[in-house]
């Protein structure tokens, strides 16, 4: 265990975040780095409980008290081969994972729970720059051919499992770049792109072939594909966003999130958007419509920008209070401050969007919202109701559609292949069927199967799919190591 002592002397301290206004003025990643003795304290403060919540909390059961240990033995390679085991990604998570493995910590109880996170990124930051992490390609092939489709953290999990266990991997992937919304979707102020490309460099170097600019179902053939593999795993996420089709919709100036993510996320990679509307946020009142992270990030987008005003509505309520007991629901993600509010944003809750408005050129000038309270029906269901007199309305030149993704698209790819889906339209392919779609041979993981989620998750089920996967080609076990997801 690490120092037994360790939570009784030292407090939760985590890096500490640049400047505000330093940050705004750029796109990297906003936490400073922190002193190696300074981690080695923290992860001290881990008192071996005995019953280690944080492994089961954590969706890819790390083995969090032994890293830590290791940590506080200082010794890194240890700490990386533990981590290892259980998570291929451990850069990504340490960075950008709402870290579930925190709020299962037992010293969360009656005090600030452990720094896991910071931990980890620290523990995979020391073997990238002390050279631990370095390629590890199979010993021998299988001679057996997997086509993932998808390079989320759940396509590159599934591939880099699947290389280890010998079979010969191609990553499909349709956009420009590898990553999937690591790449696209979440800003460099979160996680700095060159984390990915380092981390590609690795896979490639261990034997794991990238196609980009192929889009299986497109361009590439997505029957011929599954014909000419012994097995297919489709990773393709959950793309298709919630509109809000209230009146006013098709005004100039309304886009949704992922819109404004990608195209800003490709802005500072320096590719070429002369091909696109240009939408960006300087000087303009921003209105984001959604209060998950989604949301939070086109709000640090827009700040950076150099918007106007930067305002966040969500329809669902706060959790209940003594004058007004009906507030619903008690949602974290909804509620959580993230470091792009901080750096300013007025947010507000239950909050309708009526209609969209304005010029005659169709450009849109305002928002017109009223505030609403959650109650339950005559049935018990929650409803809401308008309060009267709360309608206003909200200058607005840019509005961003932040109100979570549905499904995957099911053009293309999954129609082609006629891939059941699960009455949510996800792909359907159940964990405890290991994974298997309707298609023989063809497998799903991460969002496409799942719905939105966490990287975390999609890490978590690419493995698990992985193992699946490994035992269908072998006929026997898989070699992989696992754990069940939930
Ligand atoms: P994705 O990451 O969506 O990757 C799917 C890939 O498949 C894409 O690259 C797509 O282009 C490709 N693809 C699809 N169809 C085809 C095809 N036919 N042929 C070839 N390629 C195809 N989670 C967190 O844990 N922490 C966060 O801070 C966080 N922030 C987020 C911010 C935003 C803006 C968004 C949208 C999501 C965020 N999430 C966050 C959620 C997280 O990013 C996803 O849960 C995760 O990326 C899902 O991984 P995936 O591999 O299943 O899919």
């Amino acid at each position: 265990m690490a120092d037994p002592k360790g939570f009784l002397e030292t407090t939760r301290e985590l890096p500490a975040k640049r400047p505000v206004e330093e940050r705004k003025k750029d796109w990297k990643e906003l936490y400073e780095p922190m002193a190696e003795e300074k981690t080695i304290k923290q992860a001290s403060r881990c008192m071996d409980c005995g019953v280690p919540f944080c492994h089961s909390g954590c969706p890819l059961g790390n083995i969090i008290p032994e890293f830590n240990d290791a940590v506080y033995q200082e010794d890194w390679r240890e700490a990386w081969n533990i981590l290892s085991e259980t998570n291929n990604f451990p850069e990504f998570t340490g960075r950008i994972c709402p870290a579930p493995c925190e709020s299962a910590c037992v010293l969360g109880i009656n005090q600030p729970p452990v720094a896991i996170e910071h931990i980890e990124k620290s523990i995979a930051e020391e073997a990238f720059s002390r050279g631990y992490a370095r390629p590890n390609p199979p010993n021998s092939r299988t001679g057996k051919k997997v086509s993932v489709i998808g390079s989320g953290p759940a396509g590159l999990a599934a591939a880099a499992q699947l290389n280890k266990a010998g079979h010969t991997v191609t990553v499909y992937e349709r956009n420009t770049r590898i990553g999937g919304l690591l790449r696209y979707g979440i800003p460099d102020f979160k996680m700095e792109k060159t984390v990915i490309d380092r981390r590609v460099a690795l896979m490639e170097a261990e034997g794991i072939r990238f196609e980009v600019n192929a889009n299986v179902g497109g361009n590439v053939d997505a029957k011929q594909l599954v014909r000419e593999s012994d097995a297919v795993v489709l990773a393709g996420g959950s793309t298709i966003p919630r509109d809000i089709p209230s009146p006013g919709r098709e005004m100039k100036g309304i886009h949704f999130a992922m819109s404004f993510l990608e195209q800003n996320n490709k802005r500072v990679a320096g590719d070429d958007l002369s091909d696109q509307e240009e939408i960006h946020a300087k000087g303009k009142n921003v209105v984001v419509i959604g209060g998950g992270d989604t949301g939070a990030d086109c709000v640090g987008t827009s700040n950076r920008h150099g918007a106007a005003s930067v305002t966040q509505i969500e329809i669902m309520g706060k959790p209940p209070t003594e004058r007004n007991p009906d507030n619903w629901p008690n949602w974290p993600m909804i509620l959580r401050t993230s470091t792009s509010h901080e750096e300013g944003c007025e947010r507000e809750w239950a909050i309708l969007t009526e209609a969209f408005l304005g010029d005659e050129d169709g450009n849109l000038k305002a928002i017109k919202t009223v505030q609403i309270r959650w109650a339950k029906d005559a049935t018990g269901r929650n409803t809401f109701v308008k309060v009267p007199g709360t309608e206003r309305e909200l200058p607005c030149e840019l509005l961003l559609i932040a109100a979570g993704f549905m499904h995957p698209q099911h053009e293309g790819l999954l129609s082609k292949l006629g891939v059941g889906l699960d009455p949510r339209r996800n792909v359907a392919a159940d964990p405890q069927h290991g994974y298997q779609t309707s298609v023989p041979k063809v497998f799903a993981a991460g969002d496409m199967r799942r719905g939105q989620s966490l990287v975390v998750w999609a890490i978590s089920e690419g493995r698990e799919c992985a193992r699946s996967v490994d035992a269908f080609l072998t006929g026997g076990e898989s070699v992989l190591e696992g754990k069940d997801a939930g």
